[in-house]
């Protein structure tokens, strides 16, 4: 079962969080691999994207926020867009745009940025959105501040946190095709208590004193440091209660009760074979009926699971002969 696990370093001032996405992570991938256009994603892209999906689900557990977080990449290489949505109730999506071929082995430079021109994007969208108040957005590049390009996601995603909230950041990332997870350590902002319910005022003496602390707290750099052993093949074999203990034996942990379940990251898109009906029906049968004189059914891929809907010209009569035929039909597939 997919799950967060939530602890605090006792009489440090480190969180952490490890996040490990199993069911959530294979619907994903088989959504994927059922559509007849695109085909499973290849294994590089599905690792990134994994990758991207457990970082989200991070992320969004990690802040006091009411709304959807987004993870996009923007490649200038064979992969144009990878999204990865989590919502506050830990509810999971992602999909990929792949235009090229890979090699087997491609690393990140190779999929999202051949000429250091990729970007990731991280957008804070409220759900209720006040009239005027615009989504966050945060992008960072895919290169060091060298200039060079980065292999891994979790170094890309650590900077982005470090300069958005000015606070030391460690990600461990792993996916393959059965697992997506990660172990996320960070340091606690000074002010304490009052940060860990909301952000601190703009600009204010303690984000000025969070800033001068960056690199400095050696309790975070030690517990970072074990952090930063955990091995790609540990942290997707092993569960959650063994990789605590391997890195952390030595350290006090404050464990919150784990999420799991309908609690849990899970997986969740808002399309269905209802709405697309709907989409059928506001097309009007004549136009559904002219798609069916060229093709055996109609199909409707879903932009953001890749599930794909068919209707094959039963189905199709079915949808303007029904009862409810008169709905209004909703302007598309969300
Ligand atoms: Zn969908």
């Amino acid at each position: 079962m997919s799950e967060l696990h939530k602890f605090l370093f006792e009489g440090l001032p480190v969180r952490g969080m490890v996040v490990r996405l199993t069911e959530a992570w294979q619907e994903i991938l088989a959504r994927r691999a059922a559509n007849s256009h695109t085909g499973a994603y290849p294994a590089p892209v599905a690792e990134m994207l994994g990758e991207m999906t457990a970082a989200a689900a991070l992320m969004q557990a990690n802040i006091k926020f009411n709304g959807a977080l987004t993870l996009q990449i923007y490649g200038d290489g064979p992969v144009k867009v990878a999204v990865a949505e989590a919502k506050p109730d830990l509810s999971v999506r992602a999909t990929a745009s792949v235009a090229g071929e890979l090699p087997p082995d491609a690393a990140l430079p190779d999929m999202v940025n051949v000429s250091n021109k990729g970007r990731c994007a991280i957008t804070l969208e409220p759900r209720e959105r006040q009239p005027g108040q615009q989504p966050y957005q945060g992008v960072v590049p895919l290169f060091g501040d060298d200039g060079k390009k980065l292999h891994k996601l979790s170094d890309v995603l650590q900077h982005y946190m470090l300069q958005s909230e000015q606070l030391d950041t460690t990600l461990v990332l792993a996916a393959d095709d059965k697992v997506a997870a990660g172990l996320l350590i960070q340091r606690l902002p000074l002010a304490g208590e009052g940060n860990l319910a909301g952000a601190a005022p703009a600009g204010g003496a303690s984000e000025r004193a969070d800033e001068d602390e960056i690199g400095l707290n050696e309790d975070y750099n030690r517990v970072s440091i074990l952090a930063s052993t955990l091995t790609r093949e540990e942290l997707l074999t092993l569960d959650v209660e063994t990789i605590l203990r391997r890195l952390f034996w030595e350290e006090k942990l404050l464990r919150f009760t784990p999420q799991a379940g309908m609690l849990g990251p899970h997986f969740a898109c808002t399309c269905s074979r209802e709405r697309v009906a709907n989409m059928i029906r506001g097309l009007g049968a004549e136009e559904a009926e002219s798609i069916l004189a060229e093709r055996e059914d109609i199909e409707v891929g879903c932009e953001f699971c890749g599930k794909q809907y068919r209707f094959d010209a039963v189905d199709t009569a079915q949808i303007f002969t029904s009862p409810d035929a008169q709905l209004p039909p909703s302007d598309s597939v969300q």
